[in-house]
């Protein structure tokens, strides 16, 4: 079966994870710091912490922004659960707004109907590869006073406006699982402008441990001494991982390009196909295309999907409406509560989409497209 996204691993990304097992250092040494500085590097020269997953990411970013009961935050529900559960978890109640029905983005509309003084964080979600509309999301986050959060667990590598992602929000996440654009094994980042925002993460990301002297709330034990101000979680990245991730980083122009080209050629083809949508770009927008998402029209996604898995194209469908799922449903968030996302959602496919993909596989997939819908 074809998968719908896979890891590009080379010779020289091999040779690079070697070289650290090699070393004295496996987990948090000097290639931690030389990712991190390379990841701040494309991303607005930010502050980076790097991190076990972008789950991990995510949790330690709302950690970092002091977000807990009695605040709120809002996101979309067309992305992966850990956008809005990672904020849960530390208590914050989550408020959906809806998407824009032709690129599954986040409504700025919709966001700006649900703000109130409660409002701490409004999450977007780079879906597919393009950034959301962040000058938006930033003029509606700094009229109540919040932060804005991108999860570019999509869309690292990518621009609008001519601005990097991780320049675009305050706060950024980036995930380095395997199917994503560049991978560390498991993975992930936090980036932001405000070097207290990564401070803080760097410390709930290491067990809340404060090393340094003159931060010290209690009298300094020795040479041994380390305190703990507010409680943290073990997310290090390790340099094997790290070894990984410079490797990866050098060709991510290369990704970016290979992934472009698949994106048009499927375009292309489907273009005037009946009963499909293909996707539609934001102006302004130079995306890392991390997702091909089609929309099959007419009630018949599902039809479409086992026909493509029964013949070997290895489809997917992102997402299931964040709220639908029982933690949230058992919280009273119901059904028709986004119907714009519950209509993305219901004809969405997710096609293979990965650098390392042959012309002879993309024209097997294009191929089995029509067989599927015809
Ligand atoms: C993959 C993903 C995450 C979580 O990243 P992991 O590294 O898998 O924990 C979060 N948000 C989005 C949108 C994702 O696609």
């Amino acid at each position: 079966m074809l998968p719908y996204g896979r890891q590009s691993i080379s010779e020289e990304d091999i040779e690079a994870v070697v070289k650290v097992l090699r070393g004295d250092w496996l987990t948090t040494g000097p290639v931690v710091d030389q990712f991190e500085q390379k990841i701040s590097k494309i991303s607005g020269n930010n502050f980076v912490v790097s991190t076990t997953s972008g789950t991990a990411a995510l949790h330690t970013a709302y950690g970092a922004l002091g977000i807990g009961p009695g605040d709120e935050v809002i996101t979309t529900p067309m992305t992966f659960v850990a956008t809005a559960s990672c904020a849960a978890m530390h208590g914050a109640k989550i408020r959906f707004a809806d998407v824009c029905p032709e690129t599954g983005l986040i409504d700025p509309a919709s966001v700006e109907a649900l703000t109130n003084e409660q409002t701490k964080v409004i999450a977007a979600v780079d879906y597919a590869g393009q950034p959301a509309d962040y000058p938006e999301m930033n003029r509606i986050a700094r009229a109540v006073g919040a932060v804005t959060l991108a999860d570019a667990a999509h869309s690292i590598g990518g621009f609008l406006n001519g601005h990097p992602v991780g320049d675009l929000a305050d706060v950024t996440v980036y995930s380095f699982f395997p199917t994503k654009n560049l991978t560390t094994g498991e993975g992930g980042a936090v980036v932001a402008k405000d070097q207290k925002i990564i401070q803080r993460a760097r410390e709930f990301h290491n067990i809340g441990l404060v090393r340094d002297a003159d931060r010290f709330m209690m009298e300094d034990e020795g040479p041994w001494h380390q305190e703990v101000h507010e409680f943290g979680l073990n997310y290090r990245l390790t340099d094997i991982g790290c070894a990984l991730g410079i490797s990866q980083l050098q060709k991510l122009a290369a990704f970016k390009q290979q992934r472009a080209q698949i994106v048009a050629r499927y375009n292309q083809a489907f273009f005037d196909l009946e009963g499909i949508a293909t996707p539609v770009q934001v102006e302004e927008s130079n995306p890392m295309w991390h997702l091909y998402t089609l929309r099959v029209l007419g009630g018949r996604r599902r039809t479409v999907f086992e026909k493509l898995r029964a013949n070997g194209v290895g489809v997917q469908v992102n997402y299931l409406p964040v709220y639908w799922h029982p933690v949230f449903a058992s919280m009273g968030y119901e059904r028709g509560l986004c119907p714009n996302a519950e209509k993305y959602y219901s004809e969405e496919i997710s096609l293979p989409l990965f650098a390392d993909m042959s012309d002879s596989q993309v024209d097997f997939v294009i191929e089995q497209v029509f067989a599927a819908v015809s």
